[in-house]
């Protein structure tokens, strides 16, 4: 047997085989050939195969995504078939005498920076397809099947480190728990896991070699501990660990249906964060009072091109029919920092997380911005959704969001769309907004705190870098006393404010939330449950006669 420590992500137990997940990103050498016309007729086959599965691939997403979501895989089929990707191909192989992998390596990177290099912005966004399609290629030569996970049946996904886009593709319903060798507790794989409610541990130094894939392994999410081979003790006794996991969620259902009340008559609302369609389930399941973080990038993330006004439009309607009556706070794209989707042709940049980021590309390129508030404005009709503005730091930037408001309202009154009348709010998650939110608070409907980048901005802590995770501290007072500063001003304002960063579903919080006044909780879809029952636990009147003034100096 053996044993990993990592940091937990998410709690819970998962028994189950291990898969090994591989990045097939891998630099390509260029191996020369004694045969050329070897080489090119490898290559002929892997582009026959190719087109095989792009066919497959546009055939299963007409059916799930309709025939703009297929519309990509149209687009890699031109491209592959273009005679201008052979060429190269070949005159790389026969000039170099190289082998067919460095010669497709090679077209992909020349093809790329040609698009990326365009003044048209469509043209520079096939950037991104043109290194997909080499990326497919590659794999087929190399002897690997399609990029994604491949089995049949659940398992525990072990990786070196899992970027957003890669999580957000993966098939959910075959995963048990993610492990990864690196990463970190504030990043938003680890969000996604928590999302989904599975245990996760990350930065456990597994060295992931091919030899674990297929073993059977244990993931003790609380504990922080993943058993490789686990003897049979072990095996037992996290077998019967599982089964009271079972019955203390079998518990919580009961929770179901009652109001979140503290003893002493104090109400507080609890939402769901979810990242896209597929959570709305595991929202409802969780009985959420509504969605109070709708992290729409994801719906960027998870493909290889801007999603059309068409393709939000339904995404948005769908969550706001799903939820009825009950509120959906959606979130335009946060993109940027480690949310990074090529074909947005970003420039590379030092330090990305102060960089051009969520409403800095939204302001800087209102085309993109334009688009989703359209869908957005659009879909508000057939629900109760609000839109909320992330990464705030001025009282200009809600000028601008206004303006460009005013204008796409225009624009779908010339095209004589309907559309309805939804509240606007923003993320508080700089400290510039928290310091001047008694400002913000007069501009919006309603303030949400994003306590993940408001650590990691005020305490100059990258929430990405695992090095830093014990200097990354969400309860640290300078992060306490701001949101009860926030709190304040949005109340003397006379607007709403929630907390959706992490730190809302911590139980040793909840409490001094309570005692803080704060409105609204929104977590991921598993944490309601237990959350209310510490609410109804919870009394706030005689938790505020001992609540420590370290935390709370204002009141
Ligand atoms: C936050 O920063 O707290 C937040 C909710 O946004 P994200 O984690 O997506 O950056
Ligand atoms: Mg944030």
């Amino acid at each position: 047997m053996q044993v990993y420590h990592g940091k937990s992500v998410f709690g819970g137990i998962a028994i189950g085989r291990i898969l090994v997940y591989g990045r097939e990103e891998k630099p390509v050498k260029p191996e020369k050939t004694k045969d050329a016309k070897a080489e090119m007729l490898r290559y002929r086959k892997a582009a026959q195969t190719a087109l095989k599965q792009l066919d497959g691939l546009y055939q299963k997403a007409l059916q799930e995504a309709g025939e703009d979501g297929a519309a990509i895989f149209e687009i890699h089929r031109m491209m592959l078939e273009d005679n201008a990707y052979g060429e190269s191909v070949e005159n790389i192989i026969y000039g170099q005498q190289v082998k067919a992998e460095y010669a497709v390596a090679r077209t992909g990177e020349h093809f790329a920076r040609m698009f990326a290099d365009m003044e048209d912005a469509y043209m520079r966004e096939r950037a991104a397809d043109v290194k997909d399609i080499s990326e497919r290629l590659l794999a087929i030569l190399g002897g690997e099947g399609e990029k994604g996970i491949r089995t049949k049946e659940p398992v525990i996904l072990l990786a070196e480190d899992l970027s957003p886009s890669e999580t957000v593709r993966l098939d959910k319903e075959m995963i048990l728990s993610f492990v990864t060798a690196r990463g970190s507790l504030n990043s938003h794989t680890a969000i996604l896991a928590r999302t989904m409610g599975i245990p996760a541990l990350v930065d456990t130094g597994l060295p992931l070699d091919g030899k674990l894939d297929g073993m059977l392994g244990i993931v003790d999410g609380l504990a922080g501990v993943i058993y490789i081979d686990p003897d049979e003790e072990t095996l037992t006794g996290m077998g019967k660990a599982l089964e009271q996991e079972k019955e203390k969620a079998k518990l919580l259902q009961t929770l179901k249906g009652r109001e979140n009340v503290t003893l002493d008559g104090q109400s507080i609302l609890l939402y769901a964060n979810i990242g896209n369609i597929g959570d709305l389930a595991a929202a409802l399941q969780n009985d959420a009072g509504g969605i109070g973080l709708l992290r729409s990038e994801f719906i960027y993330l998870e493909r290889d091109r801007f999603p059309t006004e068409e393709e939000q439009f339904r995404i948005y309607r769908t969550v706001a029919e799903t939820m009825g009556k009950k509120p959906v706070i959606i979130r335009t794209l946060d993109i940027g920092a480690d949310k990074q989707c090529d074909y947005f042709g970003m420039e590379k940049e030092g330090n990305p997380a102060l960089g051009c980021r969520a409403i800095r590309i939204c302001l800087t390129r209102p085309d993109i911005f334009r688009t989703q508030l359209r869908a957005l404005f659009r879909a508000s009709v057939y629900g109760e959704i609000s839109i909320m503005y992330p990464m705030i730091t001025s009282v200009k930037e809600i000028c601008r969001i206004r303006k460009i408001v005013e204008e796409v309202k225009e624009e779908l009154n010339a095209r004589g769309v309907a559309y309805g009348n939804p509240g606007q709010g923003i993320m508080i998650e700089t400290p510039a907004a928290a310091l001047i939110s008694d400002l913000l608070a007069r501009e919006v409907d309603f303030f949400s705190i994003g306590t993940n980048d408001l650590t990691q901005y005020l305490l100059a802590a990258d929430r990405q870098n695992r090095a830093v995770d014990e200097f990354y501290d969400s309860h640290h007072p300078a992060v306490l006393r701001l949101i009860q500063m926030v709190v304040e001003n949005a109340h003397q304002a006379g607007i709403r404010v929630g907390i959706c960063g992490e730190l809302g579903a911590d139980p040793g919080l909840t409490r001094e939330f309570l005692a803080m006044g704060v409105d609204e909780l929104s977590v991921s879809p598993g944490s309601i449950l237990p959350l209310r029952k510490a609410i109804l636990e919870t009394n706030v009147s005689e938790y505020r006669k001992t609540r420590s003034r370290l935390l709370s100096p204002l009141q």
